[in-house]
């Protein structure tokens, strides 16, 4: 590709992506004047489109005026009006917001929270924090010890505290009806075994991706899954940590994924759509009766130096407004439904998509050899690779996961910003026909 400077970067391979030089809106170019369709928002992140001037505004507006404040030192008013806004959005009670740079910083901030309210009520032998596979909840070391994912935790694993895990639902390839509420206690059931196996007396929580995010692929959990999980931790005084980082802000058409069960949890974790891609942020929002005794008993012994700095709260409190104003978090309900539906149009078309699913704009489709044992494609078809590559040929960016160990197969999350307009869904949709066409004629050879 021309105009590249050679590089000092490194990421996770040699292999080299377009250089971006504009994004707005739904569309990104790269320097040789390519343009895109972001159909996965980044990794979920762009929720309100690129470029979007009022936020822009908003920190421009907050950069003349400071761009840092140590937390240590000085409050501001745009970290006061974003903390006040977003314990609005919150079920009751959980009305109290620490903020963090990112996803795995506000991970690791629930687990301190968790522990150190228990050590706080006097419960110093719950340490446990029981997690799903697969999962995904971040890449320091305790968000990864709490990861269901062996090729990314296993090279660590001598680092890190060993967690209990328990099976993702995973109706879909169990044969199991994810409309009957039997089919939810099932799978929540698992939960209580396992804390009944490990000492209630020593699980301290339970982190849950409320819809799958990437670990998954949007698999949407079964009716009455969530409530059960909720009566369960309660039955036993653990904790309910819901990590929203990806169904956040809007994505799965409410604001909170839980929001759509009606199911609080103790403690929840935003980043990616909460400040959009504007600048690197995220919250661990947790419930009023937890934080009093930590305060209380001495403080909150955890923090990072850039957390909750003036101008990423700017951003932040703009991204929520903006959410607002233009109604988008309805806007992801409606797209998403319409999206669904032409996803599954394609899955009629393309044997090899063995399942579409997902919830408001947060969608995806998994490929498989055959639908009737929804294994997945072997190997050599390079699945995950090479169609996110013919895609991006296309114009078109989709955010493509490996295969879970059984748990779904390679699956592509089509997630585009929750701006999108009919004539953008044509266009995502006319983009991935058009990608599978060329993907099944390589399948077929
Ligand atoms: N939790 C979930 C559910 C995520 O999807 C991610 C990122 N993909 C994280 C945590 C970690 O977030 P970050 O990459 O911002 O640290």
């Amino acid at each position: 590709m021309s105009g590249r400077p050679a590089s000092h970067l490194f990421y996770q391979g040699r292999g080299r992506k377009p250089v971006l030089e504009q994004a707005r809106g739904v569309y990104m170019w790269d320097v040789d004047g390519k343009r895109y369709l972001d159909g996965s928002s980044g990794a979920m992140v762009c929720n309100i489109g690129h470029g979007n001037d009022r936020v822009l505004a908003a920190m421009r507006a907050q950069m003349d005026k400071a761009t840092f404040g140590y937390r240590l030192h000085f409050e501001t008013e745009a970290s006061e009006r974003l903390a006040t806004k977003t314990a609005g959005l919150m079920p009751p009670g959980l009305n109290r917001v620490f903020f963090v740079s990112g996803g795995s910083e506000a991970v690791e901030s629930a687990l301190k929270l968790a522990r150190q309210y228990a050590l706080a009520v006097g419960q110093a032998q719950r340490w446990k924090v029981i997690s799903r596979f697969p999962s995904y909840h971040g890449a320091t070391l305790g968000a990864l010890a709490v990861t269901g994912y062996a090729p990314m935790t296993a090279p660590f694993d001598p680092m890190m505290r060993p967690m209990p895990k328990i099976p993702a639902p995973r109706a879909y390839l169990d044969g199991l009806d994810p409309e009957d509420p039997a089919t939810g206690r099932h799978y929540a059931d698992m939960l209580e075994t396992k804390i009944m196996e490990e000492g209630p007396e020593t699980v301290l929580a339970f982190i849950v991706e409320p819809v799958g995010g990437a670990s998954t692929g949007a698999l949407v959990p079964p009716a009455g899954y969530l409530q059960r999980v909720r009566e369960i931790c309660d039955r036993h005084g653990v904790l309910m940590i819901t990590d929203e980082v990806m169904t956040g802000a809007g994505r799965t058409g409410a604001f909170l994924a839980t929001d759509h069960w009606g199911v609080p949890p103790d403690i929840i974790v935003l980043s990616k759509g909460y400040a959009a891609g504007y600048v690197p942020l995220g919250a661990m929002v947790a419930h009023e009766r937890l934080v009093e005794p930590v305060l209380d008993s001495g403080g909150f012994i955890h923090g990072y130096t850039y957390a909750g700095n003036p101008l990423a709260c700017a951003a932040g409190l703009a991204v929520l407004d903006e959410i607002e104003r233009e109604g988008l978090i309805g806007n992801a309900a409606a797209m998403g439904e319409r999206l669904r539906a032409r996803l599954d149009g394609l899955m009629q078309k393309y044997p090899f998509i063995g399942d579409v699913r997902g919830k408001g704009l947060l969608l995806a489709f998994e490929f498989v050899s055959d639908r009737a044992s929804m294994a997945p494609l072997p190997p050599e078809a390079k699945a995950f690779d090479r169609f996110v590559q013919i895609a991006y040929e296309q114009g078109l960016i989709v955010y493509a996961r490996r295969t879970r160990g059984g748990y779904s197969g390679d699956h592509i999350l089509v997630c585009p910003p929750m701006i999108v307009t009919d004539a953008h869904l044509d266009e995502i949709t006319e983009g991935l026909d058009r990608s599978l066409a060329q993907f099944a004629d390589e399948l077929a050879t």
